[in-house]
């Protein structure tokens, strides 16, 4: 499946319609991700958001990330379905977990993010490049 992608939460209360194909496909095993994932590493789509519909109330928590940029994490607050990443250094786009997608058979995982954090178990594909941590970019401004 290709553009546009369509998906909603685990109760149908937000739905969202995204026109446009991800900039960059990446696990996260931050200790913030794990949590929000039931243990796992968080898959992050980033998506611009011009063209990105979403309908239903969305909440969103904030928390001061190792960068020092404060992330927030966008849920249903009816069914607590993880939907959502923000950041304000990534004007313009967003991040969409990809579980929150109907179909996210094609969207093929750039990176593997935060592994420092990682339990033992967790596998890394090792196709995929990994970060032991944040990887070092340039000012993310997709507008
Ligand atoms: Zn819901
Ligand atoms: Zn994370």
């Amino acid at each position: 499946m290709s553009a546009p992608y369509h998906g909603s939460c685990n109760c149908g209360a937000v739905t969202l319609t995204i026109a446009s194909e991800p900039l960059w496909v990446r696990q996260c095993w931050c200790r913030q991700c794990q949590k929000a994932a039931a243990g796992n590493a968080t898959c992050n789509g980033l998506f611009r958001t011009e063209g990105m519909t979403v309908d239903g109330t969305v909440t969103w928590r904030g928390y001061t990330a190792a960068s020092g940029n404060t992330v927030e994490h966008g849920f249903c607050p009816t069914c607590g379905s993880q939907l959502f990443g923000r950041n304000p250094s990534r004007e313009g786009a967003q991040v969409v977990r990809l579980g929150a997608l109907d179909d996210a058979q094609n969207l093929k995982v750039n990176a593997i993010i935060w592994t420092s954090e990682a339990p033992d178990w967790a596998y890394f594909d090792p196709k995929v490049e990994h970060w032991s941590a944040q990887p070092p970019g340039p000012a993310a401004k997709f507008a």
